[in-house]
């Protein structure tokens, strides 16, 4: 009788507020809908991208695509699927678009082949997956995902990835797929460069870039980042980068942020980057923008380490610091205002 008593009460006091629905035709309240805080930030590579050297219709096309990556990836989230999902979608948009360095559009190696790389981490419970240096899987990312969610390692790399990932019933394709002429023509140009080791480093920043990524927080309050990747034009002897390495290219915490990098990779291991970013906001009481502004316009910058991040909070609070002169990004707020963007 007295729980009854309360309940009414309750339900009447609840009512008045307008946090239930009046007309309620029995006991059970409807809660009214609430949507949790979503957000979506992605990039599509970091580096020399000026006006002068982007035409404003392609300008026009990697933005287009950034949209598109960036939907797929919103309408996941909205639809209160786990945000691994949207990492995923949004990240196979660009895979598949030659405009970006991974899947078809990666850059070539030395030898003249694609070598891939990617990795995932989840924020709930620092859960993550990795694949560097594989030839044959079409999705790179799934391939993380797969070893993130159905294996008991976090990377594996080469001919054992794609094993692994033939196994999970990932599509394989040859080499040859991945080939576009712009990247094979940035190859016989790396090589001449190369070849001229007095304009090797300068000429060199311009295309080792266009990596792609997605960080997210769903509706479940997790972060997620995810990130895959060509490398870098002309890269020797299985050169693995910064985008597979848990820390370096990608990291996800819920307790502090998502984080997914694209630059220059060396430095981007050598500075765990990613980690670094949630570590100064766990352990110091950085905002996000603080944390990430310090580690790419700060500690890369003093280090000459070139390139950017995209990163989200467990609040959905959003950055998106870079030190080049252009980085191809988009992301959706918890407001739901959209902005895509490349130069600076
Ligand atoms: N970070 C990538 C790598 O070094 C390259 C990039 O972001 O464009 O492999």
């Amino acid at each position: 009788m007295i729980n009854t008593i309360r309940t009414v009460l309750l339900t009447s006091i609840l009512v008045s507020l307008g946090i239930v629905h009046a007309d309620v035709s029995d006991d059970k309240p409807v809660m009214p809908i609430m949507q949790k805080p979503i957000a979506i930030a992605i990039h599509g590579g970091a580096g020399t991208i000026t006006k002068a050297n982007l035409s404003e219709q392609q300008a026009q096309q990697y933005r287009a695509k950034l949209k598109e990556a960036l939907l797929a990836g919103y309408a996941q989230l909205e639809a209160g699927k786990d945000g691994q999902a949207a990492v995923i979608s949004a990240i196979q948009i660009l895979e598949q678009s030659p405009l970006f360095n991974a899947g078809i559009g990666a850059v070539y190696t030395y030898a003249g082949e694609h070598e891939l790389d990617a990795s995932i981490m989840h924020g709930a419970k620092r859960l993550a997956g990795a694949v560097s240096g594989v030839k044959t899987i079409v999705s790179p990312i799934a391939a993380a995902q797969a070893v993130m969610n159905h294996s008991q390692h976090v990377m594996l790399s080469g001919r054992g990835a794609e094993e692994f990932a033939q196994q999970q019933g990932l599509a394989q394709v040859d080499n040859k797929v991945f080939n576009t002429e712009r990247r094979f023509n940035a190859l016989q140009k790396a090589k001449r460069v190369i070849a001229d080791s007095q304009t090797q480093l300068l000429e060199f920043q311009d295309y080792k870039f266009g990596t792609v990524g997605a960080v997210v927080l769903d509706q479940q309050g997790n972060v997620v980042a995810g990130t895959s990747t060509g490398g870098m034009t002309a890269k020797r002897y299985g050169r693995i980068g910064d985008s597979p390495i848990i820390g370096a290219g990608t990291f996800a915490d819920n307790n502090s942020c998502a984080v997914s990098a694209t630059g220059h990779g060396e430095y981007f291991i050598r500075y765990q980057v990613a980690a670094d970013i949630c570590a100064r906001m766990a352990y110091q009481g950085l905002s996000l923008q603080a944390a990430a502004d310090k580690v790419i316009n700060e500690v890369l910058v003093e280090a000459d380490g070139t390139g950017g991040v995209i990163a989200i909070d467990s609040a959905g609070n959003i950055a998106m610091p870079f030190n080049t002169e252009g980085m191809y990004r988009a992301s959706i707020d918890i407001h739901g205002k959209m902005s895509i963007a490349i130069y600076r």
